[in-house]
């Protein structure tokens, strides 16, 4: 069966034609990174307007390489949220007339559980027997989840059981990116930058600042409603940690050398910039990252002890991080726990896991129809 994939949930526009959930034929990701890095963050309007320019084009090099014809296609797979309203608005909107016109299903995605099926559909063919459930870590720029998966004949389920109560990991590996005068977005310059300086050089007392298991939140409520333990995550005291450091050691003087140094060349990669950075900011960064990274892993296992998974998955952007998968990987290996990560070409955003997690769903029959509308505060379980 042949699925074409919309995603356009945030700042990139993707399409990708994906046979029987598992091989990919296409994936194609306009992003839109330079644009709103003029701006430092995801500018709403301009994201929609960029999505209606590019979705015509994207999706049509997506069918082109792959190399089938729209009259070939099984189903359109669109995701409904969560994200921007404008910017959902726009794939949801051409999926629905494709699959009109076209007299094709179309099946709704959640973008969280695309995250998750990043990861599931490159299970080499052993994911059945895996023990269920497993536990997946969904970790990017807007999110920080942790589900229990587990699926039975008709369709995959998720429980939630963590989540962070301020900042999304990426947004603060993107904030304090942008305070240390780097590029946008923040994580591929962290995590080459990271790699030069001493993770041990500033302590970050992470396990104050983070709420332990079922501990104190802003959302008592929510936590209530939640049956068994929580495994929440907090990243925002660690982004003000890192200004406080800023602030107290005079590093700002090179901050912004370091800013017009990369205005003046922007095609400077990260993994070139070291030389922009002295030995200070290095080690801040490593210890910022080792930080972040050891928190994640921190309340994954936990979750996955309390719980007794055997296996974990994690995805989303922060997952291409280098540190956060050799980490993940050992103690995964201390434990006799498996721990799987998307390609680094799938673990940010794309399309190719909204048509992988379309497929069960066709199999089973849940469609969508006309009733399908962008659904910004979405949630997955
Ligand atoms: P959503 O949160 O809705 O899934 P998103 O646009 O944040 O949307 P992704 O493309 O999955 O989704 O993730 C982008 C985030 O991942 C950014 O915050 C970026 O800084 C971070 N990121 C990307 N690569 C790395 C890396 N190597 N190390 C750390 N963070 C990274
Ligand atoms: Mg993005
Ligand atoms: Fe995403």
């Amino acid at each position: 069966g042949l699925i074409l994939g919309i995603e356009s949930s945030c700042d990139e526009t993707a399409a990708s034609v994906v046979r029987d959930g598992q091989c990919v034929l296409s994936n194609i990701v306009a992003s839109q990174v330079e644009l709103h890095g003029n701006y430092g963050g995801v500018v709403p309007e301009l994201a929609s307007r960029e999505h209606l320019r590019n979705i015509l084009p994207v999706v049509r090099q997506a069918m082109q390489e792959a190399n089938v014809t729209y009259a070939d296609l099984d189903a359109i797979a669109v995701t409904e949220g969560p994200g921007l309203a404008g910017a959902l608005l726009v794939g949801i909107t051409f999926a629905k007339s494709l699959a009109f016109g076209l007299d094709k299903p179309l099946i709704g995605v959640n973008h969280l559980e695309g995250h998750i099926h990043a990861v599931v559909m490159q299970g080499e063919g052993n994911r059945e027997k895996e023990e269920l459930p497993l536990l997946a870590l969904v970790v990017s720029g807007g999110h920080t989840h942790l589900y229990l998966a587990s699926h039975d004949e008709q369709s995959w389920h998720y429980r939630n059981v963590g989540r962070t109560v301020d900042d999304a990991a990426g947004e603060a590996y993107d904030k304090v990116a942008k305070l240390l005068g780097l590029g946008y977005p923040g994580g591929p310059w962290m995590d080459a930058l990271a790699a030069h300086g001493n993770p041990r050089a500033v302590t970050f007392n992470f396990g104050q600042i983070t709420p332990r298991p079922g501990a104190v939140t802003p959302n008592k409520k929510a936590i209530a409603e939640r049956t068994g333990p929580v495994f929440d995550f907090s990243f925002s005291g660690i982004k003000t940690a890192v200004l406080r450091y800023v602030e107290t050691h005079a590093m700002k003087p090179s901050i912004g050398i370091r800013h017009a140094a990369l205005a003046a060349s922007p095609d400077l990669r990260p993994a070139g910039a070291a030389s922009l950075c002295d030995q200070q900011t290095l080690d801040l960064i490593a210890s910022f990252q080792y930080a972040v990274v050891g928190n994640l892993m921190r309340q994954s296992f936990a979750a996955a002890e309390a719980f007794g998974v055997r296996s974990i998955l994690v995805s989303g952007g922060v997952a291409a991080n280098r540190e956060l998968r050799q980490r993940f990987t050992a103690e995964a290996e201390k434990r006799g726990l498996t721990v799987a990560f998307p390609s680094l070409a799938l673990s940010t955003d794309n399309a190719a896991m909204i048509a992988a997690a379309a497929w069960p769903r066709f199999l089973s029959g849940q469609i969508s129809d006309d009733s399908l509308v962008a659904t910004p505060q979405l949630k997955l379980g």
